[in-house]
């Protein structure tokens, strides 16, 4: 029986539970589309160099978390962890690069290989945007206040949006060295995987879960204090058009995005609701990442967020669409109900036609897939063109012609 259980860290979505990431994923499309980004879908999977070539080497993603695997063809093939390598893959195989800027919308399956919990799955989803070749830091401001929309049409509440920047490369070339000069003097007490990145990517261990890093950590240099006047600019603008746009955030120093090719502003919107798993959206600016791939230099932002955190905490989908239970008694009452179903269906109510039994089973299923109304289809009455009406929920039955039937019941629908 082992067999038949679900792959550790993937669900199944069952359909109440399908409404809600619909939900999620429709209401977000739908506020996405107001702020001018068209929905755009990608392959699942890639050539495994789309993301280890731009997520970086010394990421968690590309260093433990990847569903690679050789094909039978012998290429080297990899799930997709995250989606924006894969949009900007696509803006540059689609010969995009001279359109800018594009604005994209996504929302599907990503997986990584991490250890299962409570908002932290193997196949999870994402929504996301990105928007590919805008440089100025109204961009980055555009882009966060279309997410805090999306949180807030969702009906996220005590959401905090935590915001830091990364600089441009001039200063985080600067910082870096100050950053290993403050971390080599704990050099035997910091984890294996923040001695790993110490050289290759030290901005990354300001991001570390070990609880001894995070107390090294604490009083590392302040990278604030090492940008240069021009990414000091850019933030500032950013912060001050947040407050225009009416979206409140703190700053958070010590945010650092786990990802290589972002630059710049990093942010987070985290709530205290879902205990460790509190982040539900998270993005930045990625200038760097489509030259890293090949592109020509494009400046790109964006975020994505985690479609199973958001729908523990979105407000619910509207309730699903009553049906009406059809009730033929009687074979030939079976098979006119069968051109009266696809009459009353194409007028667009939901209808149920039940499989069999005698009138009290159909009346009991009718009540049990929450019908509002019962239509009772005699052979005597079929004969005289009408059918019993009953409406469910008062208890109440008529006679109806069968050519006013659908108004009859739009009628006691509303
Ligand atoms: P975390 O620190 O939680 O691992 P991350 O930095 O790896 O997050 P991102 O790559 O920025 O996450 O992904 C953005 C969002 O996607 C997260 O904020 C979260 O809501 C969601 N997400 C990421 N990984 C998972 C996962 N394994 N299961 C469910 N949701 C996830
Ligand atoms: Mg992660």
């Amino acid at each position: 029986m082992a067999d038949l259980q679900p792959v550790r860290g993937t669900h199944d979505l069952l359909p109440d539970a399908l409404a809600k990431h619909d939900h999620v994923s429709t209401t977000a499309q739908k506020v996405a589309g107001t702020h001018g980004y068209d929905k755009i879908a990608t392959p699942i999977f890639e050539f495994t160099q789309v993301f280890d070539r731009t997520l970086g080497d010394t990421s968690d993603v590309v260093t433990k978390e990847m569903y690679t695997f050789e094909d039978r063809g012998g290429d080297s093939i990899t799930l997709r962890p995250e989606n924006t390598a894969g949009v900007a893959r696509a803006f540059m195989s689609n010969g995009l690069t001279q359109n800018v800027p594009c604005k994209y919308f996504y929302s599907g399956p990503m997986f990584r290989y991490e250890r299962p919990q409570k908002g932290r799955l193997r196949q999870f989803h994402q929504i996301g945007i990105e928007l590919i070749g805008a440089a100025q830091p109204i961009a980055d401001i555009e882009v966060i206040s279309c997410g805090a929309a999306i949180l807030e049409s969702l009906g996220l509440k005590n959401i905090n949006l935590e915001l830091n920047t990364l600089g441009d490369q001039e200063s985080r070339d600067g910082y870096r060295k100050t950053l290993i000069d403050y971390l080599m003097d704990f050099k035997d007490k910091l984890s294996e995987d923040s001695l790993n990145r110490l050289e290759k990517n030290p901005l990354r261990v300001l991001d570390s879960k070990d609880e001894g890093d995070k107390v090294i950590v604490k009083d590392a240099p302040i990278y604030s204090d090492h940008l240069n006047q021009e990414s000091q600019d850019f933030f500032g603008k950013v912060c001050e058009g947040l407050k225009a746009a009416g979206v409140n955030y703190t700053l958070n120093p010590r945010l650092v995005r786990g990802l290589d090719y972002y630059c710049h502003t990093a942010f987070e919107f985290t709530t205290t609701e879902l205990g460790a798993q509190g982040t539900v959206m998270a993005g930045g600016r990625y200038d760097g990442l489509i030259k890293t791939m090949g592109g020509p230099q494009t400046p790109g932002v964006g975020w994505a967020a985690g479609i199973e955190r958001l729908s523990m905490l979105a407000n619910d989908p509207a309730a699903k669409q009553r049906p009406v239970a059809l009730v033929p008694l009687g074979e030939v009452a079976e098979l006119k109900a069968l051109s009266i179903a696809k009459h009353l269906r194409s007028e667009g109510l939901r209808v149920e036609m039940g499989y069999g039994g005698n009138m009290k089973k159909r009346m009991t299923r009718a009540n049990k897939i929450n019908a509002y109304a019962a239509v009772v289809l005699g052979e005597d009455e079929l004969a005289k063109g009408v059918a019993g009406l009953k409406n469910l929920d008062k208890g109440e039955q008529t006679e109806v012609s069968l050519d006013q039937l659908a108004i009859a019941l739009k009628d006691i629908q509303s």
